[in-house]
């Protein structure tokens, strides 16, 4: 009988050494199985391969759900920022910090705030206090791929041409698809994720206005997420060198979790509560309402859809600045929405169990679907890997108030479309051009490829 590396595979998910994302302490496990169980039925990855036919190595899409559910911590994200500290005493590099969207929402639960509450003003305040030399915001990042997205969605309309479109901000659900469904790659929307897309104007657009060598910038991205820890090194975010002919430069360099935030902050002996807010920095700073509910499930759709209406019609329309009918936490959801003449199919798919049933009816041809937004994690990026933990008893209960957290954001805020952003118009005028411009094509989008060779056990590769 063949030997498999991966012991207990019986009763715990098998994780890579090499895996970018996540690492498994074995002397902290005490083989409870609830790591597989998430996998298998919260992901709908475990048990959709074979370790006898995949050369032993296990398939992740690098979520870190497993992490999060992990009640001993034997599993946790990879420590990048031990890393990251280390560099941070070379003060010739210019450290450049981003926080997503969903930790404002969920990291004040560690310091026992209510959830919900943001607490972005004193994330900014501690990112400088350990040594940022900017900070930004990523909703200024959703802002862009919300142009971006809405201008590609149109085209495809237009054309009839790869519709139902995909959303394609959330990595985790991409190589969910390379892998599983490479037959809908064309239908995933080229545009690069808010973080990838930040790292990458940072690198270009950042550098040239404060005269700061690329090569120089170090890209940091505080986030709920450990799939990002994946994205950012995949072999097609390297745009902003390419722009300069330097194919060393990544547009992003290191990806932090909120959990780690928290432990470096600890570690640190910081105060988190007892900072003052602080504002982030200018040119890059921050976002609309809409790249704000990027962070939960359903978010990106009504992001997308506000600014596609505007594209066609040149309306604001008020029903999409409250569209409940893409909020909340159901497994599936799907709406028609009437755009100026144009009546779109959509569906927001909330965590990648509910792909594989969902695929199945799409697959069938019965409804036409105009646009589709999943997320890999259940509730979006607010239930990410790498949020602080939730109990099992609280876990709904706490997601609904950190989404609840953006909407209020979203709803406060003078400024709620993305198209309606200064400083993202600004770019276009300067440097971008316009939706869809070559510029915007080159630095903007990306590309996919099939990874459907991992399930056979081909050369294999993250
Ligand atoms: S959840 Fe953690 S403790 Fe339980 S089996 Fe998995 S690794 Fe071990
Ligand atoms: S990170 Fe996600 S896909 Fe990978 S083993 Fe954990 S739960 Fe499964
Ligand atoms: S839903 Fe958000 S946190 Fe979860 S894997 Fe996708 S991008 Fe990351």
């Amino acid at each position: 009988m063949r030997m498999s590396k991966h012991e207990n595979s019986d009763v715990r998910v098998p994780i890579n050494e090499d895996s970018l994302s996540i690492q498994r302490d074995n002397e902290k496990c005490v083989l409870c199985g609830a790591c597989r169980s998430t996998c298998k039925y919260n992901q709908g990855v475990y048990g959709r391969y074979r370790l006898e036919k995949t050369g032993d190595r296990a398939i992740c899409i690098d979520c870190g759900q497993c992490a999060n559910i992990c009640p001993t911590g034997a599993i946790c994200e990879k420590y990048d920022y031990l890393k990251l500290k280390e560099l941070m005493k070379d003060k010739s590099y210019t450290f450049i910090f981003q926080t997503a969207p969903a930790i404002r929402v969920a990291i004040g639960e560690e310091y026992q705030l209510e959830s919900g509450q943001n607490v972005e003003g004193k994330i900014v305040s501690a990112l400088r206090k350990l040594g940022a030399n900017y900070v930004f915001d990523t909703t200024f990042g959703a802002d862009l791929t919300v142009l971006e997205e809405a201008y590609e969605l149109i085209c495809r309309l237009k054309k009839k041409e790869k519709i139902p479109m995909f959303t394609s901000c959330c990595p985790a659900w991409v190589k969910f698809a390379e892998i599983f469904y490479p037959e809908l790659l064309p239908h995933l929307s080229t545009t690069k994720s808010p973080i990838a897309i930040q790292g990458t104007m940072i690198k270009t657009y950042f550098a040239k206005e404060k005269n700061i060598d690329a090569k120089k910038i170090i890209n940091v991205a505080v986030t709920p997420c450990t799939a990002k820890k994946y994205e950012i090194k995949r072999k097609e975010m390297n745009d902003s060198g390419q722009r300069i002919n330097d194919d060393s430069i990544y547009d992003m360099d290191f990806i932090i979790t909120a959990r780690e935030l928290i432990r470096w902050l600890k570690e640190e002996k910081i105060d988190f509560l007892s900072l003052e807010d602080e504002k982030y920095d200018d040119l890059l700073a921050s976002g609309s309402g809409a790249g704000y509910i990027f962070g939960t499930t359903g978010g990106v759709m009504e992001a997308v859809l506000r600014t596609a209406h505007y594209f066609l019609t040149g309306k604001v329309s008020n029903q999409l600045l409250n569209y409940q009918e893409v909020r909340g936490l159901e497994g599936i959801k799907e709406a028609d929405v009437t755009i100026g003449n144009d009546k779109l199919h959509i569906a927001v798919v909330n965590g990648t169990k509910n792909v594989h049933h969902f695929l199945k009816m799409l697959k069938k041809g019965q409804i036409h679907y105009d646009f589709i937004e999943v997320m890999a994690c259940l509730g979006g990026c607010i239930g990410g890997g790498g949020q602080p933990k939730l109990d099992s008893t609280v876990v709904d209960d706490r997601k609904q108030k950190r989404m609840e957290g953006l909407y209020q954001i979203d709803r406060k805020l003078p400024i709620r479309n993305s198209f309606e952003n200064h400083e993202i118009q600004k770019i276009y005028q300067n440097y971008l051009q316009r939706p869809g411009s070559e510029i915007a094509h080159q630095l903007l989008h990306t590309s996919y490829e099939s990874k459907e060779y991992m399930l056979e056990g081909e050369t294999v590769s993250q």
